[in-house]
């Protein structure tokens, strides 16, 4: 069946949201230069976007990678550490992890807990998005940008089968 793309959220939104998001993290991490751990691939965009905002000096961008989406690994309630940080590169850092959507809360519990045993100064999350419908992980975030509905979005680093990275804006994806 075709699928059809529904605007959630311009560009326009996005922008001012990772603004929003940067002027949070520079107010808190003002004297800390902060290392920022993007989760790939998804974040990659968000991530760039988010750090052009920012003025407080980071001290390291580093990236991880879990299991993806729609895997076994979700009934188990623990998503698979793929490509990990090294430990030197967060011990006693402020590190903050960057996500682009929580979901069921899985894959970022699963990286928050990863990183928590190289033992970071603090550690802390920041989504663009939350879809709180499904969520089977208590999770904090910290730094949220926006809600969504429960649906399947796309756009903005967000894929689906590896399509719609590109695309400017979100998107629900619709059969
Ligand atoms: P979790 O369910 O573990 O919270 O999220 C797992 C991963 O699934 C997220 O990192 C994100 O990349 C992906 N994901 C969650 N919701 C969506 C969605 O609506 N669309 C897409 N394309 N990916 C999603
Ligand atoms: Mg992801």
């Amino acid at each position: 069946m075709e699928k059809k793309l529904v605007q959630l959220i311009s560009q326009e939104e996005i922008a001012a949201t990772v603004k929003q998001l940067a002027q949070e993290l520079d107010r808190d991490y003002e004297n800390r230069s902060p290392v920022l751990v993007g989760i790939l691939k998804g974040s990659f965009i968000f991530l760039a976007d988010l750090v052009r905002n920012m003025k407080t000096p980071i001290s390291n961008i580093e990236f991880m990678r879990l299991s993806s989406y729609g895997s076994s690994t979700i009934s188990s309630g623990q998503a698979e550490v793929i490509v990990s940080v090294a430990q030197k590169a967060v011990r006693g850092k402020d590190v903050v992890l960057i996500e682009d959507i929580v979901d069921t809360g899985i894959t970022t519990d699963t990286a928050l807990r990863h990183l928590k045993q190289y033992q970071p100064a603090s550690l802390k999350l920041c989504s663009l998005l939350d879809k709180p419908a499904r969520r089977q992980v208590q999770v904090t975030i910290d730094y949220l940008g926006l809600t969504v509905p429960e649906r399947f979005v796309v756009g903005y680093g967000i894929d689906f089968a590896s399509l719609y990275r590109q695309l400017p804006a979100i998107y629900a994806l619709e059969t």
